[in-house]
């Protein structure tokens, strides 16, 4: 029997009684106007003129005499704000949009998912507040100020780490006072159904255009991982094409599918960092959108029947990719593509292999941390 919102054994809804509402309005709105056609021509409009997609396939020669293998980078540093967030913030936010919402809620770590519903929410004339912890708020300023620039309120949330894991927390906690009015914009394929379905619709266009960009049929897809949203994104267009190998690159310190094992988080049955008694582990990664201790439930169902493979990389090897791809290329990614980077620049690969990363974001905001890391 399939059960509704599960992939294998994991996913569900594991939330308060009190949020079963807002998810079955959620699931309603969702499953009507994904199909429609009104919703479908402005998506697609807005991803072409506004984000500036189709993002290139850029076939990186360095990178290929390097490692002796072909290997392409999808430039989604390429698109609006910076990274693939724009996606999935566009379509949730034309969704709430369409269904008459005035206001969308949407919680941040690093900012950029903050960035990217701030900035869909000004264009489509909706309210916006970001929830975001208050530790955070001082490591990320520059987002902070960001957002507030483009219209939308910050709340600072001060309970546990005060991080994202918190600030999670809180959009739900809101969420569910006034699910008839507000959509809660979620930034990764993490969380209750309809959630992780949602997200991975949005961001697949990422493995849609790279089917059709790629010269001929790709041997591996390699994307880091945060809650798993870009890797969906390219993996899932994919998934039957059987003989190309997907691989998910975690931070070393975030490794929450290759270190950790099953239990609920965020209102699904996923793997998470947890300790003895089931409580939710801190994580450190020198990349914030990677520093996140759960994933999306359809990676987890896609370690256990092999299909994808999950490994992780530190935060020195990250920082070599990022120096490396800066001076040879003149390409300065983000701290959390650089992960996926430098898994395969550490790798052996062969002359046949054709090899796609995801390059998920610039590196613009990490100008700080490399700094203090001693990469420049
Ligand atoms: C948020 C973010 C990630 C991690 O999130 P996923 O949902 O796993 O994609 C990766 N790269 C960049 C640039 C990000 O902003």
């Amino acid at each position: 029997m399939v059960r509704k919102g599960y992939f294998g054994g994991f996913g569900g809804q594991f939330v308060p009684e009190t949020l079963m509402e807002a998810l079955v309005i959620l699931e309603k709105n969702f499953s009507s106007l994904i199909k429609s056609p009104g919703f479908k021509e402005e998506f697609q409009r807005l991803l072409a003129d506004y984000a500036g997609r189709p993002t290139p396939l850029y076939y990186s020669e360095k990178l290929s005499k390097l490692t002796k293998a072909e290997v392409f980078l999808k430039r989604e540093d390429l698109s609006h704000t910076g990274s693939h967030k724009i996606n999935n913030a566009l379509g949730q936010a034309l969704m709430a949009k369409m269904t008459g919402k005035r206001k969308i809620i949407a919680e941040t770590g690093a900012g950029q998912h903050g960035v990217a519903s701030a900035t869909a929410a000004a264009l489509l004339d909706l309210e916006c507040s970001v929830f975001m912890g208050r530790e955070d708020m001082r490591r990320q300023v520059e987002n902070v100020v960001r957002m507030k620039m483009l219209g939308a309120e910050v709340l600072p949330v001060d309970e546990g780490d005060a991080t994202l894991k918190e600030a999670v927390n809180a959009a739900l906690r809101k969420w569910s006072e006034d699910p008839e009015n507000i959509w809660y914009l979620l930034g990764s394929c993490v969380g209750p159904h309809p959630y992780p379905e949602m997200v991975r619709e949005f961001q697949s266009v990422i493995g849609r255009e790279v089917k059709k960009q790629v010269p001929a049929k790709p041997t591996h897809l390699v994307a880091c991982i945060g809650g798993g949203s870009n890797s969906m994104g390219l993996f899932y267009p994919f998934i039957e094409d059987r003989e190309v190998k997907m691989i998910g690159v975690e931070a070393t310190g975030s490794a929450s599918i290759s270190r950790g094992q099953p239990g609920i988080f965020h209102g699904a049955k996923t793997y998470l960092l947890q300790d003895k008694v089931g409580q939710i582990s801190p994580t450190y990664s020198v990349a914030p959108g990677l520093d996140y201790s759960g994933i999306g439930p359809v990676h987890s169902f896609l370690k256990s029947t092999g299909r994808a493979i999950y490994l992780n990389v530190g935060d020195s090897s990250a920082l070599k990719a990022f120096s490396w791809l800066a001076k040879n290329e003149g390409i300065i990614p983000a701290l959390e593509s650089s992960h996926a980077i430098g898994w395969v620049m550490e790798n052996s690969w062969k002359s046949s292999d054709r090899i796609v990363i995801c390059l998920s974001g610039r590196g613009e905001k990490d100008m700080e941390t490399v700094t203090e890391r001693g990469q420049v």
